[in-house]
């Protein structure tokens, strides 16, 4: 802008230059020739004055002047010429300036020599005597006037250029400093000129809109990142040519990835596995995809959607390990069930079957009978565990968590287990000292019930059991010592899965449904309670939970 404003001032002055240096030699030019036309005519008069009184004798006399002086008879003849030998010039009665004159009183007439770039103005003037009398003078033409004014011209004009440009680059820069200066976050500060408020106004009023659009993209963004921040699920968004536009937290965590390095690189550099590559490539070529990928002894679950109008596809991956493993879980409960299930009411009906059949002697009957109430009290044993378990795995628990005094607990427990207990003559005792804990009565009696009856259960006639609870720092300490068949240290873990027994016959023959410890295991979590099995002091087993305050 600066040089073209400088450019533009520039080419004026000079054109005003140029235009004034033509109009000045205009103006030199016909003031001279009017000087020169009445310098002749006067000296016509006064001539003419003195060649009446003196002829020839006082033209000769007449000192050398600038114009020419030429004095021609009535025919034509010359008589006298102050510049040439009047004999040696021809008639002139054919020029112009002299028939009009010799015709009328005067005439005039005007001659170029190109050569020499002149002009040669002629007056000539019939006398009383009727010769004519001319006088001449020559006048620069107006180019050849132009050419002897070039050299001051010229000065004049390359002084008045030089100052023109120094001007105008300065007055170019004064121009557009103000707007070199604009502050255009704050357009409405600005005082320059007065024509550009209009413009700072709508500047200001676009720069408004602007701040208000990046605020409110700034606000939906923020929110965006937010929500998928805080995500438990992986979400990873993927360019057109499988580049990771962006992961969050999530994402990265699942693939042990760095959030800020990965943006930008190929999905293989995130992870190289076939699935990913593969729903990647069916999203990205429009069709949503899933997958399972197993990684690091985790299960988690692929989606990706394309996203059309980007070229783009969104990846979403879920951990699914718990859910596969409850899943897998599941399907082996069900098939344990039916199992378990079936062994009682096969023998339930076998038993009944026999005896409708009449082949049992009457004498065995209640034996008989005795068999089919046993079975089908495990039977109902083996339900009511189911049930109890199924409501503990859902979380379906109607009593409300309390505070509950373990020790008293325990003394309930253990004064209904007493009859039991004596009967397998092992000896049932409770010690320890008061202690609460907030929890659900119902579940926690039913972990102490189980751990006594599994410790009387595999306890060896005369043994003993004991239950004590202590109250630590930070925790309730439950320990159920008993003294019998003790678990071998590599089962000691199996034993809480479902249906796990260590001696099937044996456990069958106490009345064991396989689920009393994995009832424990589940209320002991629903607790946060932490279980250790070691062995007991005197042989046997030892199981303490540690339920924290
Ligand atoms: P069950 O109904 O068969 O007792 P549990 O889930 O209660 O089922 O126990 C699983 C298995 O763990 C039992 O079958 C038994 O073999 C073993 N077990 C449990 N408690 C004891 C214990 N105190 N001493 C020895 N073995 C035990």
């Amino acid at each position: 802008m600066t040089s073209r404003i400088f450019r533009t001032i520039l080419s004026v002055v000079l054109l005003v230059l140029v235009l004034c240096m033509g109009l000045t030699t205009w103006i030199l030019y016909t003031s001279f020739e009017d000087n020169l036309v009445t310098e002749l005519k006067s000296e016509l008069a006064y001539i003419s004055q003195g060649i009446l009184l003196g002829g020839t004798d006082y033209l000769s006399a007449l000192p050398a002047s600038s114009s020419r002086i030429t004095w021609v008879a009535a025919d034509g003849t010359v008589l006298f010429d102050s510049q040439a030998d009047a004999s040696l010039l021809e008639n002139h009665s054919g020029r112009e300036e002299i028939a009009e004159a010799l015709s009328g009183y005067e005439g005039e007439s005007y001659r170029y020599s190109e050569t020499l770039s002149e002009k040669t103005i002629y007056y000539a003037k019939r006398l009383s005597d009727g010769t004519v009398l001319r006088v001449s003078g020559t006048q620069a033409s107006v180019l050849s006037l132009l050419w002897q004014l070039l050299q001051p011209l010229l000065i004049v004009a390359l002084g008045a250029a030089l100052l023109s440009g120094v001007l105008a680059s300065k007055l170019s820069r004064r121009i557009v400093a103000p707007i070199n200066n604009l502050d255009l976050e704050h357009p409405e500060a600005c005082e320059s000129y007065d024509e550009l408020a209009p413009l700072f106004h709508k500047l200001q009023h676009q720069q408004k809109e602007i701040q208000d659009r990046i605020t409110a993209l700034r606000h939906s963004q923020n929110e965006l990142s937010a929500i998928t921040e805080n995500m438990n699920e992986g979400l990873i968004l993927l360019g057109s040519d499988e580049t990771v536009i962006s992961l969050n937290a999530s994402a990265a965590r699942v693939f042990l990835a760095d959030q800020d390095k990965i943006r930008g690189q190929n999905l293989i550099a995130l992870n190289r596995s076939e699935q990913l590559s593969l729903v990647a490539e069916q999203a990205l070529a429009g069709k949503p995809a899933s997958s399972i990928l197993n990684m690091r002894g985790r299960s988690y679950a692929l989606y990706a959607s394309p996203v059309p109008e980007q070229r783009a596809a969104v990846l979403l991956v879920l951990d699914v390990t718990e859910k596969q493993q409850a899943e897998e879980l599941r399907r082996e409960f069900s098939a344990n069930v039916s199992h378990e299930l079936k062994t009682p009411l096969t023998s339930i009906s076998g038993y009944a079957e026999i005896i409708r059949d009449g082949l049992v002697d009457p004498a065995d009957v209640p034996e008989f009978a005795g068999r089919i109430y046993a079975e089908a009290n495990r039977l109902l044993a083996l339900i009511r565990d189911i049930i109890r378990l199924s409501s503990l795995d859902e979380g379906a628990i109607g009593n409300q968590k309390e505070p509950v005094d373990l020790l008293s607990l325990c003394a309930g427990v253990c004064s209904r287990m007493q009859e039991t207990a004596e009967k397998a003559n092992v000896t049932l005792r409770v010690e320890g000292s008061t202690a609460n804990l907030f929890g659900v009565r119902a579940i926690l009696d039913e972990m102490v019930f189980n751990l006594c009856d599994n410790a009387i259960k595999y306890n060896k006639p005369g043994g003993s059991v004991t239950v004590s609870v202590r109250p630590l720092e930070d925790a309730v300490l439950l320990r159920v010592v008993d003294t019998g068949i003790g678990i071998p240290p590599e089962l000691r873990e199996k034993v809480f899965e479902r249906f796990y027994r260590v001696d099937k016959s044996h456990s069958k023959q106490t009345g064991g449904t396989g689920l009393g410890l994995s009832i424990v295991k589940h209320g002991a979590a629903y607790h946060k309670a932490s279980i250790t099995v070691t062995d007991g002091p005197e042989g046997g087993t030892c199981i303490e939970i540690r339920f924290p305050k």
